[in-house]
């Protein structure tokens, strides 16, 4: 299965695609991402680093594909996901589905492209040129992240225009719509239910994942190293128990508080990762997808603008957007804008 993941800039594709991957991965497949952001950081996450590109590979090896080994451009990440980035042409020169084209070339060449059960890509959407649309030509799905405002909206409809336009000579579907950094999907339910879209999953802004992106690792792998320190804990409690030695004891008492707040920080941890399982399976099960006719440019300026007026989306009270969730502690915003005033325990 070959996926295409497209959005606005920094809405958050590259976190979506690499948990997607892991989840995948988790849940057996071979995956293999190849980041296609002249940005080249969709694997920095699942690798550690920013690791070379096929582009930079290629001019360092003067153009001679028969120099370049599986080695030079694919990493493995994190859970067994293979990573590549394509990398950009030159800017304000060259051209992003050159690039690509390159980087599918280069990877039949290595025989690697038939070698994965799902390859993903993780795709810049601000601009759906032919460059930029051209992975589009080699996925069976594509699927769209926006937030629950109008820029994002805007791109996934001009997206959505380009799998229609690629639908054309490609089995191509988009599998949906998943909404990033929003408690609300009032404005993303108002475009599905307008252009016939399904929506996966829609995420809340949680500082985990951000945290996750500095830390240049997957919540997987977070949840991964708690989970680990807490068995530890437990060990050091075990031995401290059997000790007489008050001191001991009482660093034990405090070992175990330290370990409960680890509890609820996995337990969130695990909360969050459950969002990306479930976007892994519906893909495992080869939804039927939908070919979709795109809104005109004045449709989607109507549409959206005249809901935002008649609900007064913009002057909702702040203590209406918090709602109250009861699966363990984190914090999660409502929107980067309003960050902190919106933020709360989530206990
Ligand atoms: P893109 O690939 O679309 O440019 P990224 O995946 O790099 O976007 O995300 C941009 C920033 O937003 C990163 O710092 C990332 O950690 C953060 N981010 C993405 N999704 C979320 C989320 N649900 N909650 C909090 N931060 C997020
Ligand atoms: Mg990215």
């Amino acid at each position: 299965m070959k996926l295409a993941v497209y959005g606005k800039g920094g809405i958050g594709k590259s976190t979506i695609a690499t948990h997607i991957s892991v989840a995948l991965a988790k849940r057996g497949k071979k995956v293999l991402q190849i980041g296609c952001d002249p940005k080249h950081d969709s694997t920095f996450t699942l690798t550690g680093f920013l690791i070379p590109t096929i582009i930079d590979t290629l001019k360092e090896k003067d153009y001679h594909y028969e120099d370049v080994w599986p080695e030079d451009v694919i990493y493995q990440g994190y859970g067994g996901v293979d990573c590549v980035e394509a990398g950009g042409p030159p800017a304000g020169a060259g051209c992003g589905g050159y690039v690509v084209g390159e980087t599918v070339k280069l990877l039949k060449e290595l025989d690697a492209f038939d070698n994965y059960d799902v390859i993903l890509f993780d795709v810049l959407g601000d601009v759906v040129c032919g460059g930029f649309a051209a992975p589009l030509n080699y996925a069976d799905y594509c699927l769209i992240i926006t937030d629950n405002g109008f820029d994002a909206l805007f791109a996934a409809n001009r997206i959505v225009t380009s799998v229609q336009e690629k639908a054309k000579t490609h089995p191509l579907r988009l599998a949906g719509l998943i909404g990033n950094r929003t408690l609300k999907r009032d404005l993303i339910d108002k475009y599905v239910s307008a252009v016939g879209i399904p929506v996966l999953e829609v995420l809340p802004l949680i500082e985990e994942i951000r945290l996750s992106r500095v830390k240049a690792c997957s919540l997987f792998s977070m949840s991964e190293t708690q989970t680990s320190n807490m068995v530890d804990d437990k060990w050091e409690e075990e031995i401290t128990e059997t000790s007489q030695n008050s001191e001991i004891l009482n660093s034990s008492l405090e070992e175990f508080t330290v370990s409960s707040e680890q509890k609820k920080a996995t337990h969130v941890l695990n909360y969050i990762c459950d969002f990306y399982l479930n976007i892994a399976d519906q893909l495992i099960a080869q939804p039927e997808g939908v070919v979709p006719n795109p809104l005109s440019d004045r449709e989607i300026f109507e549409l959206l603008s005249n809901f935002y007026l008649d609900s007064g989306v913009n002057t909702n009270n702040n203590s209406e957007s918090k709602i109250n969730q009861s699966q363990g502690s984190g914090t999660i915003f409502e929107n980067s804008a309003n960050k902190e005033d919106d933020s709360f325990a989530w206990i």
